[in-house]
């Protein structure tokens, strides 16, 4: 009997793959290429893997968040062309593209982070439309991977929050692959969706990483020797000045977070005695 996968044969996979642009990159000597050129082998080893696998490719910098794959306008041409050289061509070039459009943007922008969140949103209501729409013709279980490189503050601390909790009711895995550095509130996603989150320090690990650690569906993962995940660093942002905290005060109305006393909780007006003790956060999760 062969062993059970979780996937059963026949049945595919969408990947939504979350790409950072986010114009820091341009500022490290010889990186755009190396990491271009890894998401996108990636994502047509994703596609080369099995005819049922589907794809789609959303880029994200600090202005806008956009599909790179599939185009607006790019199903026709899908299916005129047959066989899968074709496919895996129209895909780079599809990118390409795109993110030509999207890299026209100064490069020196260090005071505001990529819209990752945003575009995890538009991962997950593509992933449920796709899932409406082809649900009688063929089952796919559907993922998300984020790629991201820049580093990130708690300004879009409920936005994240709030896609992860949606992930998670739809029973989609967002994993993360982070490069130079870690990202508390994408490993709290990777962790509350059951994906994988992982950090490289280096460029030329990408690649290998994302194929090695990315590309397996999540019940196979259990049956590979993966490095163990870390404790999770589950710091909320405070409310006032989206700053992540370890100790904080939390509104008994609404649970909104404040790194400070206030007298009053600007979200739903309710008034505090300010003589109380601060509250412990919860800090870290095995
Ligand atoms: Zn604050
Ligand atoms: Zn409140």
């Amino acid at each position: 009997m062969p062993p059970s996968t979780g996937i059963m044969a026949g049945e595919g996979c969408l990947l939504v793959m979350v790409v950072d642009v986010h114009p820091q990159l341009a500022l490290h000597e010889g990186m755009v290429q190396s990491y271009l050129s890894s998401c996108i082998s990636f994502a047509n080893f994703h596609l080369a893997t099995s005819v049922k696998n589907r794809l789609a490719v959303i880029a994200a910098n600090h202005l806008e968040t956009r599909f790179l794959y599939p185009q607006k306008n790019g199903e026709k041409a899908d299916r005129q062309k047959d066989g899968r050289l074709e496919l895996l061509s129209h895909v780079d070039e599809s990118i390409m593209e795109e993110l030509r459009i999207m890299m026209y943007h100064d490069a020196k922008v260090e005071q505001t982070e990529s819209l990752i969140s945003g575009a995890i949103g538009r991962g997950l209501l593509y992933i449920k439309r796709h899932e409406r729409e082809d649900q009688i013709v063929n089952k796919i279980h559907a993922r998300i991977l984020v790629i991201k490189i820049s580093s990130d503050t708690g300004s879009q601390y409920l936005n994240y929050i709030n896609t992860y909790l949606t992930a998670q009711k739809i029973n989609t895995a967002i994993d993360v692959c982070v490069i130079g550095g870690d990202c508390g509130l994408l490993q709290q996603g990777a962790d509350i969706s059951g994906g994988y989150y992982h950090s490289i320090q280096d460029m030329s690990q990408l690649l290998q990483s994302l194929i090695l650690m990315y590309q397996p569906d999540i019940s196979v993962r259990k049956r590979l020797n993966a490095p163990p995940p870390d404790s999770v660093d589950y710091r909320a942002a405070c409310f006032c000045h989206r700053t992540l905290v370890d100790m904080g005060n939390v509104c008994s109305n609404c649970l909104s977070v404040y790194c400070k006393a206030v007298p009053l909780c600007s979200t739903c007006n309710v008034i505090f005695q300010t003589d109380r003790p601060l509250m412990k956060l919860p800090k870290k999760k095995k």
